[in-house]
């Protein structure tokens, strides 16, 4: 909690001048009083949880040198870009959340990758076929508009205090120098199946960058990547121009242009990029205020409604150790199967997003639990609040997605916040390089099959629309309006469940923020459970849901990777995902 503390603005020293004299008996000379100023100081520090340790340094220091938590997002981004390519990059998009201390407001801004102008609901549709996932992912279709970058610069302007070009300074001179490659990148790398489906060895800049010699990246290999140093160059001094106008944008739509399935992006594509600045879905649970990105994002819907689902879900008495993990469960459940039908552009399709959460709502959809072997269906908050039913509008949501995605928490020394999580789909995107980075499959995250039963799918494929995402950068306040919590995650569809799992772990069964990270995964959508099993504890859990007649899926090798900060009496406490290479470190005093 911050420390309101009263003073006397500006006029101390005065002051005391005066109580002086008065103390000697004499007349004080001083006969304004002086305003009364509450200040709100933030005492807890400033603390950077990101996936990579050269990233959370480049953050630490833009904070070191006065920045604000934005300006540490750019520099941590900017690295995560260049050491972790496999999961983000500026050839992607991202959802950018940022909490403003001293005006107490909340922004989203949606740096989400957009469809090109010329595309139609059958982007992925061939000869009346929709494509299997492979085929779309591997293709020059599948890439929309990156938004990252302006992304970058619509939040530097609002909030930045640094000046706009040191914030890529430590990705350039990384870049430039060479970085060290980390075990995970080596490892992604080297695994012989992954490296079927990322098809990297078929472009031929991205198998010189990551298989020198036809042979994987080794761990603790420095690799300079001189494209990526001289793009971040020319973004920090002529700006975002140089990324979205001429060269490079040319550069991208003749990759794209490539076979197989080639792109219809055009420059004018490129040129019309435009970061939504939205306002953050927030809703109230228990004594917290519950924040993360709107529409397209299923964050702010998905990480109120399972919180308040489970509540609701909860055994009013009794002493079963187990009902909160099975009220986690079937609170997913019907969460995912809302998320899955009704989430998607709300720019471009009707999305019920503040009825999802409604309380009143979620009191009817919790008596709607699902037998544990049934496939749950979503409900209708249409009918529950009295209004035209919704379900009907929409065919069932087919999409999928595969994981490649990172998230970073920031808190500055004035208490201001990002939480952003920054995508380009599948591990290492699409594939194709182009000047030192990898473009992004993102359009993969729109459902392939754009109409079920006759009805279109809301997050069917449209020119201009930006894809659904499961990303959730969350910011949580107390009861007195305060920070409270900042987390998030990659991890596909999955980081639903990912991120609910920490916000129940730290505000309710009393975990730090370190052990919310480790704890077993449970990802409960449609018609299985998924639990982590090569966690401890995970085995015991999925032992359980079996005995009660879940149809468990024993899972390893999660791909989660939670990087929270959570505020206590003590401070700010950190944590970063065990499963990936992070760290939360706190700027030192
Ligand atoms: N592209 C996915 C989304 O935006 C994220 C993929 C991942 O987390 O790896 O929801």
């Amino acid at each position: 909690m911050s420390v309101k503390t009263l003073f006397l603005a500006g006029t101390s020293a005065l002051l005391l001048a005066a109580c002086q004299q008065a103390t000697n008996g004499s007349e004080p000379e001083v006969t304004e009083t002086p305003p009364v100023v509450e200040e709100d100081l933030w005492t807890h520090g400033a603390m950077v949880a990101a996936a990579d340790p050269r990233a959370v340094e480049a953050g630490l220091e833009a904070l070191r040198n006065g920045g604000h938590a934005v300006d540490a997002a750019i520099a941590v981004h900017t690295v995560l870009g260049l050491v972790e390519p496999q999961s983000s990059g500026i050839g992607g998009g991202a959802f950018m959340v940022v909490y403003e201390r001293e005006s107490d407001e909340m922004t989203v801004y949606d740096g989400r990758e957009t469809a090109p102008m010329a595309i139609d609901e059958n982007l992925f549709v061939e000869n009346g076929e929709v494509l299997g996932f492979l085929d779309a992912w591997q293709s020059g279709r599948s890439a929309g508009v990156p938004g990252a970058i302006a992304l970058y610069k619509t939040a530097h302007d609002a909030h930045g205090k640094n000046a706009w070009a040191s914030n890529f300074e430590a990705a350039i001179d990384l870049a430039a120098d060479g970085f060290v490659v980390s075990p995970r990148l080596a490892g992604t790398l080297a695994d012989p199946r992954l490296r079927q489906f990322t098809r990297l060895d078929d472009h031929p800049v991205s198998a010189a960058y990551f298989y020198p010699e036809g042979e994987p990246l080794a761990e603790g290999a420095v690799r300079d990547n001189p494209g990526y140093a001289e793009t971040l160059r020319r973004i920090a001094t002529d700006g975002i121009e140089t990324f979205y106008i001429g060269e490079n944008a040319e550069a991208i739509v003749a990759t794209l242009a490539e076979d197989p399935r080639p792109s219809v992006m055009t420059v004018e594509d490129i040129a019309g990029y435009e970061v939504k600045v939205r306002p953050a879905l927030c809703g109230e649970w228990r004594d917290y205020r519950i924040c993360s990105a709107p529409p397209p994002s299923s964050g702010g819907v998905t990480q109120n409604a399972i919180p308040g689902l489970y509540d609701r879900l909860l055994p009013e008495e009794g002493d079963d150790a187990f009902a909160p993990i099975r009220a986690f469960v079937d609170a997913q459940r019907l969460a995912y199967a809302d998320r899955d039908h009704y989430v998607a552009d709300a720019d471009f399709v009707q999305v019920p997003a503040m009825d999802l959460i409604n309380p009143d709502y979620l009191d009817v959809r919790a008596t709607e639990v699902f037998e544990p072997d049934a496939v749950p269906t979503p409900g209708d908050p249409g009918v529950a609040l009295g209004g035209n039913p919704m379900v009907g509008m929409w065919g069932q949501d087919p999409t999928e997605d595969a994981p490649g995605t990172t998230h970073f928490s920031v808190v500055d020394g004035d208490g201001n916040v990002v939480s952003m999580t920054a995508t380009i789909e599948a591990p290492f995107g699409n594939s194709r390089m182009v000047n030192g980075y990898l473009l992004n499959n993102e359009l993969t995250d729109f459902a392939r099959q754009p109409r079920k039963s006759n009805l279109p799918v809301a997050n069917a494929p449209a020119a201009g629309k930006r894809p659904r995402s499961s990303m959730s950068p969350t910011i949580i306040f107390d009861e007195e309006g305060d920070l409270k919590m900042v987390t998030g995650s990659p991890g596909g569809n999955s980081i639903v469940a990912y991120v609910s799992k920490t916000v129940l772990a730290v505000l309710d069964w009393g975990d730090t923020a370190q052990q919310a990270a480790a704890r077993p995964n449970i990802i409960a959508r449609g018609e299985s459970v998924g639990v982590e099993v090569d966690v401890e504890g995970g085995q015991e859990i999925a032992d359980q849901l079996t005995a009660l007649g879940y149809n468990v899926e024993e899972r390893r090798g999660e791909n989660s990777g939670l990087h929270l900060i959570v505020v206590t009496e003590e401070g700010l406490d950190g944590g970063a995902d065990p499963r990936r290479e992070g760290v939360a470190l706190a700027l030192e005093e």
